[in-house]
């Protein structure tokens, strides 16, 4: 009879979400030459009715593939592998761990321009904890793509959940949407909100106000768009 193969500790946990929807991220197209996407930043610079050969436009082709680069490094980035590192010597722990006011910036994936906002996470524990900054790494990661705010706040708490496996994880978003303050309807001011919660957090009214309570503590100020 053959032995069953040692799975690691990270495929045994992700039991909820199926790791190509966790953090791969890769779509399933070549990826384009730099040349190719620099010939294509040209074609919208004529789109929208400049010479890309005149002086202060020749270099931009390059400075924009590297923005590009940076703003989307997200889609090389294992969102599960950067919590495998947990600590169980917690003394029995169980409180609730709150990040707030997480820098998000993200990309619109309608119309490409920027979203800018905060996040906050948290997650009661379990048996083990996390490095608090890895959290942080979380919400890049997935921010660091072509995105819709829901869909975003789904994945940060998802893999939270399934990799720590806690009692419960929140995830409220806070986010301006350039395509909203910059373009269409121009409403600058309009900030939007989205929240996941998942276990305690879902489930019990005085766990899902006491995290509440701890966010809106100084989340009175506007984000900056
Ligand atoms: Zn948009």
């Amino acid at each position: 009879m053959k032995t069953a193969p040692v799975l690691t500790e990270i495929k045994k946990l992700n039991i909820h979400t199926p790791a190509t929807q966790l953090g791969k991220g890769q779509p399933a197209v070549k990826k384009p030459s730099r040349a190719e996407a620099e010939a294509a930043i040209r074609t919208l610079l004529m789109w929208a009715g400049e010479d890309p050969e005149r002086e202060g436009l020749q270099d931009t082709p390059a400075r924009v593939a590297r923005a590009y680069e940076e703003f989307f490094k997200g889609y090389s980035e294992d969102p599960v592998a950067l919590l495998a590192r947990t600590f169980e010597e917690i003394e029995g722990y169980d409180e609730m761990v709150v990040l707030r006011d997480i820098r998000v910036e993200s990309h619109c994936e309608h119309h490409m321009v920027p979203i800018i906002g905060r996040a906050h996470v948290a997650y009661l524990p379990h048996t083990r904890v996390v490095g608090i900054s890895k959290l942080a790494r979380v919400v890049d990661a997935y921010a660091h793509r072509f995105q819709i705010q829901e869909k975003l706040t789904a994945q940060i708490a998802n893999t939270i959940n399934d990799v720590l496996q806690p009692r419960g994880v929140a995830v409220v978003i806070e986010a301006n949407h350039q395509c909203m303050s910059t373009r269409g309807v121009h409403k600058p001011g309009a900030s939007m909100i989205t929240s996941r919660m998942l276990g305690a957090f879902r489930d019990d009214p005085s766990t899902r106000r006491e995290f509440l309570a701890m966010i809106a503590q100084r989340s009175c100020t506007s984000v900056e768009a």
